[in-house]
């Protein structure tokens, strides 16, 4: 149906689909009808489609929505906030209020940085779940897994079991994935990660883990387990392309055949690793090996913003000094890395991820009016290096407006730091008596 009407038609300065890599549209236009790209084409002969809301995007670059594929939303409220109580209480009155604060706090900050998708491995995914639920973000939740309690659950079997009904209340969720997260190779055994095989298999999800985030871990499973945890993981099953390795700083010849024969995804997160002084994640060696390599922030204690932008900045930087080359990571290839090759690691690709006709319309409008960024030559590298996370004007997911002008359509944003700052109060009091 080439002429049936659009919901809305998009003129932007500068449009970069990602897919085909390395190339830049000017005079381009894109149709959106329901959740999907409708059309992308020339403006003219774009414009002979009939649409009521025709928008032009002056001095604007369109790219997919950022994905952020590694995070911990909720993190760092926990500490000292209602110790003391009976659970029930703990949970009701204090935890989960807290955690949906926190992860509302998330959103909101992830979607004024251009994010439309991101994952997130915490305690209380039920709470995480409802959040993405209501917001119109688009995410991976994982379920966490620890051999030892945690709070919600008292050990990983239990953790388990309500991680599975995730599965069944969101199944069929246009915007939902849930996977597994089972935290490092040094917190779960051998049993845990079995069980995991098991079901992930069952239930074709996707498996998030911190996997060689420092020298000390391996060294540790050389001394227990005689190998190194990625060839560990290898063994028991757990590598394959739902596979996310988070972290991967500690990386020899073994491990990269291991990634490339089992088609795992890496998940670098540079300024975690800068900031904890973890090690650096070779990324031009994995990439040139064919690993997909996809990035995310960390959670608040390693890293203290959700800017992927900045992050995606500091990985093109890092990876040439990691590479000693300055070629590697170029601009183009750090957005696919944040865009992309996010969609892959989260077993979305087909769905999102780049700009093509018939995939959702996930995407964040960068203006371009500002000084910093002057002039334009190529928009990537003017977003990749000079760029901030202030020029993100708008953001769209699965067709609807959640940014428009900087602004959040469906989220109180004067409430949300209200409502942080009442918490934060309250977390400092608790922690001060
Ligand atoms: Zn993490």
């Amino acid at each position: 149906m080439p002429h049936s009407p659009l919901d809305c038609l998009l003129l932007p300065e500068w449009l970069v689909p990602v897919e085909p890599a390395g190339v830049v549209l000017r005079n381009y236009a894109i149709g959106i009808r329901d959740d999907r790209i409708a059309l992308i084409a020339p403006r003219e002969q774009a414009l002979k489609t009939p649409c009521a809301d025709v928008r032009e995007l002056p001095n604007t670059l369109l790219t997919p929505g950022l994905i952020n594929a590694h995070g911990h939303a909720a993190m760092s409220l926990f500490r000292g906030l209602a110790d003391d109580l009976p659970l029930q209480t703990w949970l009701n009155e204090h935890i989960w209020p807290a955690e949906a604060q926190c992860t509302e706090l998330a959103i909101a900050e992830q979607l004024k940085n251009g994010v439309s998708c991101f994952s997130d491995m915490y305690f209380f995914p039920e709470i995480v779940c409802q959040q993405v639920h209501s917001s119109g973000i688009r995410a991976q939740i994982t379920v966490p897994m620890l051999d030892f309690p945690v709070p919600g659950a008292r050990n990983s079997a239990e953790a388990l079991r309500q991680g599975l009904q995730l599965f069944d209340d969101f199944k069929q969720h246009p915007r939902l994935t849930i996977g597994f997260g089972p935290h490092a190779p040094y917190t779960v055994g051998d049993q845990g990660l079995d069980n995991i095989v098991m079901l992930a298999a069952q239930l074709d999800a996707p498996v998030q883990m911190h996997v060689h985030e420092t020298a000390f871990e391996v060294q540790q499973s050389i001394e227990k387990y005689g190998e190194r945890p990625l060839a560990r993981l290898a063994r028991l099953g757990l590598l394959g392309p739902r596979f996310q390795a988070v972290h991967m700083t500690q990386v020899n010849d073994d491990d990269i055949a291991l990634l490339v024969q089992s088609n795992s995804s890496v998940i670098h997160c540079p300024e975690s690793n800068l900031k904890l002084a973890s090690g650096f994640c070779p990324v031009e060696r994995l990439w040139s090996a064919g690993v997909n390599v996809a990035i995310g922030t960390d959670g608040a204690a390693s890293n203290n913003n959700l800017d992927l932008l900045g992050e995606t900045r500091t990985a093109a930087l890092l990876a040439k000094a990691v590479a000693q080359s300055a070629s590697a990571l170029d601009a183009h290839r750090a957005l696919r890395m944040a865009t992309l090759n996010g969609a892959r690691a989260l077993g979305i690709d087909t769905q999102t991820g780049s700009l093509e006709v018939g995939k959702l319309a996930d995407m964040t409008a960068f203006n371009f009016n500002d000084l910093s960024v002057q002039p334009v030559y190529d928009p990537v590298s003017q977003l990749i290096y000079a760029a901030a996370r202030n020029c993100v004007e708008h953001v769209w997911v699965g067709g609807k407006q959640l940014l428009k002008d900087r602004q959040l359509v469906r989220m109180d944003e004067q409430k949300i730091i209200a409502n942080s700052q009442q918490w934060a109060r309250k977390i400092s009091n608790k922690s001060n008596s």
